[in-house]
Parts: structure tokens; C-alpha cells; sequence
């Protein structure tokens, strides 16, 4: 491979440390008793990130696995689930919920602007009847930031509990699981985090696992299901062997990032840098409020295609940047300045980068990209 510095919002660039941590030697992960110690080490450290010191489960599989495990875990034929809606992954757990017997109930809200509690709650008002609800803490398509805590604080007003898909979120912004009274958080391990792709995780409340322990039917999955993971210490037992070079590697992404005093300081500085640089520059950010600091949607320019972009910007620059998904596929650039993308030199290569290749395709800005950015440092 070469040296394409990948500022897509997840995966991201990954650490040497943590490339090296996947070449450590491995043990049998199912009986060395030493390994058990070690998950339940690297546990503790997703607590602190997270704090709570509710259940933290480490699964083997991408983000959608958490997700699906959450959804296949909780629901029963006919539940009602409230599935909150501001963009693609929103919606998208609709279609979870219906694959394992759930009676969908969306609440849309528009995708250019983050989650209104209040409106959530004047529908709340009228029928709180749910057993869960759902939503995306970032919507990594459109790069908006819902306001967690305030949507879980009507949530929990309404004793509905939530499942909150934080992959693009979590490692970038402020989490508070305990305070905020989340009951299952979900996250992956190559987006803020900065692992590779492999790992996604999940801190599952007690009340959530009341809810999980009372079914009347069993869970369909059995990969998915949550159940045999309560108990996993205890019994010295893993429902499945567990990815061990992927862990280990996962695991030294969380020592890098507790290390890191700065890492969220940085995320809100670099972000509103990046944004702030594409508007005075000419070009227009998607959404109209609710910023993540983690990624950046913008408007791509009339006439420029994504593949052409991607390729220059590839072959001359060695970056890449992303363009969108679903509906907004041909509409959207978007900027990863998450975890190890986060940092100063990185944004101003990929910055110019982009510039010059804007301009190669006969953009006009009103200033060097890279140059706006470092002002907006200095
Ligand atoms: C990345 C991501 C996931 C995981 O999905 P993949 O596209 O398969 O990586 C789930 N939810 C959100 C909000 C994400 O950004």
C-alpha cells in the first residue's frame, strides 16, 4: 500500500502503535485465563471513555453488529419502537426493527438540522407507549450532531428507553452514559476511536438488561444475542472466541486515546476550523445547524464529479475524502476529522489537497483553503 492519508469519516488513519498491536503474539482466547483479565482491563478503560459503570460488551464485527445485536436483543413480535429520524442511519434502524417483528413508529425530523427535543416531546405527550426508541447521536452522512442528552432526558421523562447508535460520535465529543441515562450506547472502533475496522462495543443499563432478561420469546440470533454475555467473567466464557488481533489492537487505540488529554478539545477546534475554512472559501456546508466536530458535510460544487475528485486527489495528493451515501451520494463531500484524522497537518495537507484540486476541476475559491485554515488556528 501507500501512503494515502485516508480522511474519510470512518475508517480513519489508524496509529503505528495500533498496527503494531495487532502483530503481537496471540494466546487461545477461550482458555487462557490471563486473556479474561485483560478484556474485562480493556472494559474498564470503554467505562471511562464512556463514563458509566453500566455493562460494557466488546463484540466482534463492525458498528452494525452492535446495532442489530441491540435491536435483535431487545424486541419482541409486536413491540412498538419510536425510531427517531434526521438522516440515513436514523431511518435505518426502522428496517432493523422490523426485521425481528417490531411495529415501526418514525418520527421524522428534517435531515438538515439535528433532532428539536421539544417537538419530540409534544409527540411523546400524546402517546408514550413505546418500549424503546432509537436514534443517531451523529449522522455520519450529513455530519450533524442530534443533542443526546436532551433528547435522552425526554426519552427518559416518558420511561422509554433508548438506543443510541453513537459510532461517528464517540472519542470526538463529550459522552456522559451515567449522567445523561442512556441505556445502550453503541460504538465501533474505526471512526473516533481509531482502530481498524473489526470491533464495535455496547454499555447495556440495567434496566435494559431487565428488559432483555423478561422476554417471553427467545432472541433470533444467535451471534446477536446478549443474553450469554452477562456473565462472561464469571464463568470464564465468551459466547464465541473472540477476535484477539483486532482487541488487541482495539485496546491500545483506547490507551492512545486516554492518554490524550487534548483529544476532544481538538475535535471542537480542528472542526470549527474546517468549517469556518469552507465558508469563507465560497463553499456550502449541508446542514444549517448542529454541527458534529467530527465530520464535515459540504455542498459539492456544480459540475464536479465525486470519482474524478476522488481519483486527482488520490494519484497526485495521496488523500482521500468521501463523498456521501443513499440520497445524498451525489450531493455531498464530506471531510473525516476524526480520531487519528484529527490533527492539524493532517487537515491542511488534505485541505490543500483539495484546493488544488478544486480548482483543477474549475471551481473558484475565494482563498487558498490551507491558508484560511491556518488562520483560523492561528
Ligand atoms: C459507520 C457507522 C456505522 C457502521 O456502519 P458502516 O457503514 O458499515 O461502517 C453505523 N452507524 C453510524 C452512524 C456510522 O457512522
Amino acid at each position: 500500500m501507500n501512503d494515502l492519508l485516508i480522511m474519510t469519516p470512518g475508517p480513519t488513519e489508524i496509529a503505528e502503535s495500533v498496527r503494531k498491536a495487532m502483530a503481537q503474539p496471540i494466546t487461545n482466547p477461550d482458555l487462557d485465563l490471563k486473556f479474561f483479565d485483560f478484556y474485562a482491563e480493556m472494559v474498564s478503560k470503554l467505562q471511562n471513555i464512556l463514563h458509566t459503570e453500566n455493562d460494557v460488551i466488546v463484540m466482534s464485527g463492525e458498528g452494525i453488529l452492535g446495532l442489530e445485536s441491540a435491536c435483535a436483543s431487545l424486541i419482541e413480535p409486536g413491540d412498538r419502537v419510536l425510531v427517531i429520524d434526521n438522516g440515513i442511519f436514523g431511518r435505518g434502524f426502522a428496517d432493523f426493527v422490523r426485521l425481528y417483528g417490531g411495529e415501526v413508529e418514525l418520527v421524522e425530523f428534517p435531515d438538515d438540522r439535528p433532532v428539536n427535543p421539544d417537538k419530540l416531546e409534544a409527540i411523546l405527550k400524546e402517546d408514550p407507549n413505546y418500549k424503546f426508541a432509537t436514534f443517531v447521536h451523529c449522522e455520519t452522512p450529513t455530519g450533524i450532531l442530534n443533542p443526546a442528552e436532551e433528547i435522552i432526558e425526554v426519552l427518559n421523562k416518558y420511561n422509554i428507553l433508548s438506543v443510541v447508535d453513537s459510532v461517528s460520535a464517540v472519542g470526538g465529543v463529550p459522552i456522559e452514559v451515567d449522567s445523561w441515562g442512556v441505556d445502550i450506547l453503541l460504538g465501533g472502533s474505526q471512526k473516533c476511536l481509531s482502530a481498524p475496522p473489526g470491533t464495535t462495543f455496547l454499555s447495556v443499563s440495567e434496566a435494559a438488561w431487565e428488559m432483555i432478561n423478561n422476554r417471553e420469546t427467545e432472541v433470533h440470533g444467535y451471534y446477536l444475542n446478549l443474553i450469554p454475555w452477562q456473565n462472561w467473567y464469571e464463568d470464564k466464557k465468551f459466547p464465541y472466541t473472540q477476535a484477539i488481533s483486532d482487541i488487541y489492537a482495539f485496546d491500545q487505540a483506547l490507551d492512545n486515546w486516554l492518554g490524550d488529554k487534548n483529544v476532544l478539545l481538538r475535535h471542537k477546534e480542528n472542526g470549527r476550523a474546517v468549517r469556518n475554512t469552507l465558508k469563507r472559501a465560497g463553499l456550502k456546508l449541508f446542514a444549517k445547524d448542529g454541527y458534529s466536530d467530527t465530520v464535515t458535510a459540504f455542498k459539492k460544487p456544480a459540475g464536479v464529479d465525486y470519482a474524478e475528485l476522488n481519483q486527482i486527489m488520490a494519484d497526485k495528493y495521496n488523500v482521500m475524502i468521501a463523498s456521501s451515501v443513499g440520497k445524498y451520494a451525489e450531493d455531498i463531500l464530506r471531510i473525516g476529522h476524526m480520531g487519528e484524522n484529527c490533527y492539524e497537518e493532517k487537515i491542511y495537507r488534505t485541505l490543500k489537497a483539495l484546493d488544488k484540486t478544486l480548482r483543477e476541476l474549475g471551481v473558484e475559491l475565494k482563498e487558498e483553503l490551507q491558508l484560511i485554515f491556518a488562520e483560523e488556528l492561528a
